[in-house]
């Protein structure tokens, strides 16, 4: 599952979903670290609830983790998902344009600009 057409509240869902995950399962920490730091983008008064979950996740890294550090991606992970359940049904509009790695999926802002266009591939000149 990826978290890119997620709502707000079913990001926090997910958030929340954490603390019955495995902590080895740093895969879905990851995922939502970098779906949750799209958010962030769009609404900037996320920015530091998502910065302390980002950080808190990198700490959970084989060799690196214990109850404390899990304890801790929990907690951040939770504080994270109140604030997003605020937006309640928000959908983030990510932007489809092509890039070098794939599809752009910068958050567009509210008037729906792509922060990112400076990664956009031309436009292939014949069909494809
Ligand atoms: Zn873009």
């Amino acid at each position: 599952m990826t978290y890119e057409e997620c709502t707000a509240a079913e990001l926090a869902h997910a958030l929340e979903s954490v603390r019955y995950e495995s902590p080895e399962n740093t895969g879905v920490l990851s995922m939502l670290d970098q779906a949750t730091l799209r958010w962030s983008m769009r609404y900037p008064e996320l920015a530091d609830r998502q910065q302390a979950f980002s950080q808190a996740r990198h700490a959970q890294w084989p060799g690196a983790r214990n109850d404390e550090t899990w304890g801790n991606v929990l907690a951040c992970a939770s504080e994270l998902a109140s604030s997003l359940r605020e937006l309640g049904d928000a959908e983030l509009a990510l932007c489809q344009e092509r890039t070098g790695w794939g599809t752009c999926h910068a958050p567009l802002s509210e008037d729906g600009q792509c922060r990112s266009t400076a990664e956009h591939l031309a436009a292939p000149s014949h069909g494809s």
